[in-house]
């Protein structure tokens, strides 16, 4: 059975994890004295070699990213660190940067010898106060010590809270100070992003990732993970399970693994559906406890490995208040920028709330999966596609407990046995 592999998570049991003095205890700091020494293309071709793709969600090499950025242009260039992490779900970036803020401050200074950068930014949600004061302290602390400021500066900018600010381009604008909407692309960020010079704009854990690999080589990173998925990540467990947490393994570790190793679903009761990458990843079942969690293996059984957040949930959930509650967030959170999504998702929820009272006929299923099918790949941005994966995938697994619904005039779940979602829709 694969096992759990602590890289990013080695040292979160030690109470003092977060501090300047027990990172360097573990060598922190180190591998950017080794990168700084070394040619910023090499360093590139180094993260290229390791097979690092980003783990926001998307899986791009992130070594093939920093190669984008033009060299020799005498243009300023930035590194911008999403961690406005807001994924219903997702919960890795947040444990990650309590736990150890320093390992990001040392990839970031990594990341902008490698594509020439003086200045990083870390963009992270306003609402995370706990986390932001982590941050800020670590900055400083880095500072005080002669870290940072010796060619590297480091910008710590909080976000108000829109989901769609964690979307690359509307995140770019947002650090701007403009309202945060997506950008058109071309241009590409590598060309013109922040302040339009050329920006890389890497999730928090793609960047933590990059001074280990730094330290013990690409081969190392190479030896684990799965052919074209390279590496350890953190898998956040969440939802109707003994053990919630995060759990650092290499990729293509299976959810059954995970559950065996972190104590299965709770007790007395079986898993009925879960999303292998947060609530916009097409919903997975039973059927689907042995894929492989990489970028591939998602896929190919119809989803995506997203962000990794396993929510799970067991018999007691209603599916349909589940994906009613995400639905109601992503029309909440639509930025109202391209009509498929602003317009398609108001009427994703109408609809839905129908079906969950248990008001609509089976016709509605019919027009809630052609809504979907005018919302995906119409939208402007993967929000509009995003708000279609759980009511889709839903439909395809649990078309009988819709049409239960309407048979039964309501929800036919006992709103008091199931934990999760009570209330939604109200
Ligand atoms: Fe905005 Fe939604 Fe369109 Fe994205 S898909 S640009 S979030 S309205």
């Amino acid at each position: 059975m694969t096992k759990l592999v602590p890289v990013l998570s080695a040292h979160w049991d030690e109470k003092d994890s977060f501090t300047l003095e027990a990172y360097k205890r573990h060598g922190g700091y180190k591998a950017s004295e080794k990168a700084l020494a070394m040619d910023p293309d090499a360093v590139i071709q180094l993260v290229k070699d390791s097979g690092l793709r980003g783990r926001g969600g998307a899986g791009f090499p992130t070594g093939m990213k920093w190669g984008f950025i033009p060299q020799g242009d005498n243009k300023d260039h930035y590194l911008v660190v999403n961690a406005d992490e807001s994924e219903p779900g997702t919960c890795k970036d947040t444990p990650l940067l309590m736990a150890n803020p320093h390992v990001l401050i040392e990839g970031c200074i990594i990341a902008c010898h490698a594509i020439r950068a003086k200045h990083a930014f870390i963009y992270i949600r306003g609402e995370v106060t706990h986390v932001v004061r982590r941050v800020n302290q670590a900055i400083a602390d880095a500072y005080a010590a002669g870290i940072l400021g010796n060619g590297v500066d480091v910008v710590l900018h909080i976000g108000a809270g829109a989901y769609i600010c964690g979307e690359e381009t509307a995140l770019l604008d947002s650090l701007e100070g403009f309202r945060g909407q997506p950008r058109l692309r071309p241009p590409f960020p590598a060309i013109a992003g922040l302040y339009a010079r050329p920006t890389v704009v890497n999730n928090v854990e793609s960047i933590a990732s990059v001074p280990a690999i730094v330290l013990n080589g690409a081969e190392w990173y190479q030896s684990m993970g799965t052919e074209k998925s390279k590496g350890t990540t953190l898998y956040s467990l969440s939802g109707h399970v003994t053990n919630p947490g995060q759990f650092e393994a290499p990729l293509g570790i299976t959810l059954r693994e995970i559950l065996e190793l972190s104590g299965g679903v709770r007790k007395g009761h079986k898993l009925k559906f879960w999303t292998p990458g947060g609530s916009s990843t097409p919903l997975f079942t039973d059927q689907h406890l042995d894929i492989p969690l990489d970028y591939e293996g998602v896929a190919a059984a119809g989803s995506m490995l997203g962000t990794k957040a396993l929510q799970i949930f067991d018999e007691t959930t209603c599916v349909v208040r589940a994906v009613l509650r995400w639905t109601e967030f992503y029309k909440h959170e639509s930025c109202g920028k391209c009509t498929p999504c602003r317009e398609g998702t108001w009427w994703l929820v109408q609809i839905l709330r129908d079906l969950e009272a248990g008001k609509g006929t089976e016709a509605d299923l019919a027009k809630l999966l052609d809504l979907c099918d005018n919302i995906m790949g119409r939208s402007f941005c993967a929000l509009g596609d995003g708000a279609t994966s759980p009511i889709t995938s839903s439909i395809k697994y649990f078309r009988d407990e819709y049409i239960a619904h309407l048979t039964n005039g309501g929800c036919p779940f006992d709103p008091v046995a199931s934990t999760l979602f009570v209330g939604a829709g109200a």
